[in-house]
């Protein structure tokens, strides 16, 4: 191959946005040596003012006529390593999962924003403890509870942040106004970031880790010692230690000049967790969240970049803190969906974290009490390094679990939709005192209306997806948001049996309201939890106990502790088998493993009921048996004879176009031109062993799973192959004809070992 002659530069990342790259001509003295990433110097504008420039990317096609092109002028010594490895984890993002270069840079780089100066303010403790004694008890007395809340903290805490008060207690200002009043505060406000920082007093009851634990972190930290970089994955139970072995092992790589980042799903970013990182870090730690505004996040980069901070806690978009040195990347909860990224690049924050942790020489831990059959089969394979901590260090022993069958329910006269041996623990917990969780299993259930008589289904006139009803009389679309009013009469054949599949969270606290009518109910799902901080202001509710039984969808089963929950119920588990998609049972599993792993968190044992219509199916019997093990070895077969991931690469191709017949046909041409490729890498690969020298298998295209929404229509084809080599090839090949074919009404997305369904 010849070397590039072109290069696409950006000139000065650090301003207010990224814009549009300019070319340059590569001197011939430099063609080796420049890679995507390297910072050059280069005449710009009328003047030819020498600017500071990134390199972006090589090419060898002139976007411009020859002579109209200038010259790289020199290298810039590598000053600022930090862009550096961004830009070339962009380009690799762009690469591997396909997108412009300008759209990785933006998903990677932090935007600029004017900040308000920043602002710092914390809750001091300044009356003695016993003061504090009193007013908690006072507090409680009172019901008041976000008072409460803080008291509780301040017990053991001198010293609290106040945006974590307000923004993860639930604390309002008058409440904190008050106990400066009453004289047990002082609200400080700090003009600047702390330089040089505070050292925190060691206030935090250290846990002694537990032998399983201390040998993962020191294995962890010997190879990283000795520059063996590796992933390694963790399985742990819930509650097994895991963030205790995060923590030490966090605290160590700090001890050794280098930062860490701490991925967790956005949902399970919980006060709880972030306080104990606290409680080690104080304020060498942060927080990145989606309910920053664009100027916070900014600042939390620069805070970074400036090595203010060790550790940031944060969903997946935490990767792309600056961080001068990562020493490591943990991935909690890493099977999680939340973990792939919707938006081109479509990427995955686990093969990104580690690419990057590559970049820093950093060591990667992943961490999951389910994890996805792509870790497993890495560590399997001996990719990965394997550690499993299989026991729970507090709530004593695993619960029991009951499966029902529905079928057998009706069979023997009951319609209601909750089992009898439901309504009896129900009813148990109640006389008892204790909590319940209720889990409805909505993965895939469109709550769709359809008629008794014909079959009929009644859907939304612009996307391929059935209405669901509401309360009201109203029938939604849960995709446009289209909303109409309810029929009564069947369109199709006049029957009046029309009707809703009544088992939405709202029907099961009808329900519940009606068998046990003096019972607390809280609900969550996504109706209640729209507004921001909703989720988490009724998850303290409940673990207030201000209700007895919690009713809601997936989002129950992740995020924290309930001591008081000895029962959970699992409505309908086989709800998500019926999706069409390859990960349903591994989602079916994980859900149901999570959900059950919620019971019986205090000290006395915990029951599940598992109610299906399909109680032999193996991810529900795996499930309930809380056999990882077997579970695996029974989907890998599957993966394995169907060639779906991990077995197998797999690249979707998603074609959307607001005329049918265009997409339709724009979607057969690069099927078309996928299997070409293919064809031709089977010459070009024929010395590979093994079936790796068979070509890509490429499969559609078909009308998507949904096969239109808004009224653009769906097409998706996917090609299939071991080796994702292959497949990037296949992408780089239709990416260049999309681009020749300057397409304006059709659009054309990538997605990588898709994990989101089509
Ligand atoms: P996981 O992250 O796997 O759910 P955690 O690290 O949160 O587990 O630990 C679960 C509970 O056990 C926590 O309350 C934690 O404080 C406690 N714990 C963890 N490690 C130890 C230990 N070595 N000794 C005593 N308690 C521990
Ligand atoms: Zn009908
Ligand atoms: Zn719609």
């Amino acid at each position: 191959m010849s070397l590039a002659k072109y290069a696409n530069i950006i000139v000065d990342i650090s301003h207010s946005q990224v814009d549009r790259p300019f070319q340059y001509r590569i001197p011939a003295h430099m063609q080796d040596m420049l890679e995507p990433g390297m910072c050059v110097q280069i005449p710009f504008g009328k003047g030819n003012t020498l600017r500071k420039g990134y390199c972006l990317e090589l090419t060898d096609q002139a976007e411009y006529p020859e002579e109209k092109l200038k010259d790289i002028a020199a290298f810039l010594p590598e000053e600022n390593a930090v862009e550096n490895r961004l830009i070339r984890l962009a380009y690799w993002m762009k690469k591997q999962y396909g997108s412009t270069m300008i759209t990785a840079l933006k998903t990677v780089l932090p935007v600029k924003q004017k900040v308000k100066a920043a602002e710092k303010r914390e809750l001091v403790r300044i009356a003695p403890a016993e003061q504090i004694h009193d007013a908690l008890a006072e507090a409680i007395r009172k019901h008041q509870t976000a008072k409460e809340r803080v008291l509780r903290e301040l017990l053991t805490e001198e010293l609290l942040p106040y945006e974590l008060v307000t923004a993860k207690l639930h604390v309002a200002s008058p409440t904190l106004k008050s106990l400066e009043k009453q004289g047990l505060i002082r609200i400080d406000t700090i003009n600047q970031y702390r330089n040089p920082v505070k050292q925190k007093k060691e206030q935090e009851n250290r846990n002694i880790l537990s032998e399983e634990q201390l040998q993962i972190v020191t294995k962890l930290l010997s190879d990283f010692d000795r520059g063996v970089l590796k992933t390694y994955l963790l399985h742990g139970i819930t509650g097994s230690g895991k963030t205790e072995v995060y923590m030490l092992a966090a605290e160590e790589m700090v001890k050794r000049g280098r930062q860490v980042i701490v991925l967790i799903p956005e949902i399970a970013l919980t006060y709880q967790t972030v306080l104990r990182f606290y409680k080690r870090f104080g304020d060498r730690v942060s927080v990145m969240n989606s309910s920053l505004s664009a100027g916070e996040k900014y600042d939390q980069c620069e805070r970074a970049r400036h090595g203010e901070i060790d550790v940031i806690i944060g969903p997946r978009s935490a990767l792309f803190t600056p961080f001068p040195s990562i020493g490591l990347i943990i991935m909690d909860e890493e099977h999680e969906s939340s973990y792939k990224s919707e938006n081109m690049p479509k990427y995955h924050a686990r093969e990104t974290a580690i690419e990057l942790a590559k970049l820093h020489g950093a060591s990667v831990l992943l961490g999951s009490a389910t994890p996805s059959l792509e870790a497993y089969y890495r560590a399997r394979q001996g990719e990965y390094e394997l550690f499993t901590l299989n026991k729970r260090l507090t709530g004593g022993t695993l619960p029991a679990v009951y499966t029902i069958d529905l079928r057998e329910e009706l069979r023997e006269g009951n319609r209601s939709v909750f089992s009898r041996k439901l309504q009896e623990l129900v009813a148990d917990r109640l006389q008892k005192k204790e909590q319940s969780m209720l889990f409805l299993n909505r993965r895939g259930y469109a709550g769709f209306i359809s008629c008794r008589a014909c079959g009929h289904v009644l859907k939304c006139p612009h996307c391929d997806v059935s209405l669901s009803e509401h309360r009201g009389g109203r029938m939604i679309c849960h995709y446009c948001g289209y909303e109409t009013k309810a029929v009564k009469i069947c369109p199709e054949c006049g029957s009046k049996y029309i009707m809703g599949f009544r088992a939405g969270t709202e029907q099961i606290e009808e329900q519940i309201k009606k068998i046990f009518p003096t019972a607390r109910t809280l609900r969550m799902d996504a109706d209640t939890t729209r507004t921001k901080n909703s989720y988490e202001q009724i998850l303290t509710a409940f673990s207030n106990e201000e209700a007895d039984i919690l009713i809601g969808t997936q989002m129950i089963v992740k995020g924290h502790d309930f001591p008081k929950v000895t029962l959970v119920g699992i409505l309908a588990a086989d709800m998500s088998l019926s999706v069409s998609d390859y990960r349903a049972s591994e989602r079916t599993f994980d859900l149901l493993t999570q959900a059950a792993g919620r019971a019986g968190r205090g000290d006395t044992a915990g029951e599940v009921v598992i109610q299906t219509y399909q109680p032999e199916h193996y991810s529900i019997m795996h499930a309930a048996a809380q056999d990882y093990e077997g579970f695996y070895q029974e989907e890998i077969t599957y993966r394995e004879l169907l060639s779906y991931p991990p077995a197998s690469h797999m690249l979707a191709v998603q074609v959307t176009a607001r005329n049918e017949g265009r997409g339709k046909h724009l979607a057969d041409a690069l099927a078309e031109a996928a299997g070409k490729k293919s064809t031709e890498q089977k010459a070009l690969y024929a010395t590979d062993t093994e079936h790796l020298t068979d070509p890509a298998l490429v499969i559609g295209p078909a009308a998507a799973a949904v096969s239109k929404i808004n009224d653009i229509y769906r097409f998706v084809f996917f090609c299939k192959h071991q080796n994702g080599e292959k497949l990037i090839e296949i992408k780089d090949k239709l990416e260049e004809q999309i681009k020749q074919l300057e397409l304006k009404d059709e659009m054309v997305q990538f997605d990588f070992d898709p994990i989101n369904g089509f």
